[in-house]
């Protein structure tokens, strides 16, 4: 993984290189079994290299711990592009398929199980370019390669939109049920009990 990170982070090979401060590779425990993906970093991530370390950061973390993970333990996070998209705007379909072999090669190292596909961006990117997630969250699709992903609301829009956070939570605990069933049966989730 570290060879990985250090390969894209000399990356250059499209536009939003030349603004980004720096590449935002995704952090986590390299072997989770549970991989969440976001659409790409935004002025505190580029300043800080890190990902989700805004308030969207600060949501999905708790949102993390009230599902029982942790980035530092049992978890790994991580965007679609890895360099900022100037002002924010949502990175184009040449943008995060220039960036998708990157993308690719951090699952191929984690191995997922469940992927948790965090706004429009990581839907469209994984499940198809006509994908909507106000139309698919909370259904799983079974990905090339048998991992389990859920479409869900980006943090920042539910920052954006707080009445969407039931629903987002109601997607969530479907995802703390099948890592129960498919990776740890004890599995302890604070805001979801067995
Ligand atoms: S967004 Fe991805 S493809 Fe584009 S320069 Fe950054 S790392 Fe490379």
């Amino acid at each position: 993984m570290e060879h990985l990170r250090q390969f894209v982070s000399g990356c250059r090979l499209c536009v939003l290189r030349e603004q980004a401060g720096t590449v935002v590779f995704g952090e986590g425990v390299a072997n989770s079994r549970i991989v969440f993906c976001g659409e790409g970093p935004g002025a505190d991530e580029d300043r800080l290299g890190r990902p989700f370390v805004g308030r969207a950061g600060k949501l999905l973390d708790q949102m993390l711990e009230a599902m029982g993970f942790d980035r530092r333990q049992n978890a790994y996070i991580l965007n679609v592009v890895k360099c900022r998209p100037p002002d924010n705007r949502t990175p184009t379909v040449d943008e995060r398929m220039t960036c998708y072999p990157h993308l690719q090669a951090q699952l191929a190292l984690i191995r997922p199980q469940i992927l948790v596909l965090l706004g429009a961006s990581a839907v469209k990117t994984f499940v198809g370019e006509q994908a909507q997630v106000g139309k698919l969250r909370g259904v799983w699709q079974l990905l090339d390669g048998g991992v389990w992903a859920m479409p869900t609301y980006h943090p920042a829009a539910l920052l954006r939109n707080p009445a969407w956070k039931a629903a987002a939570w109601e997607d969530l605990k479907q995802v703390i049920d099948k890592y129960r069933e498919l990776v740890d049966p004890e599995h302890d989730a604070p805001a979801h009990p067995r």
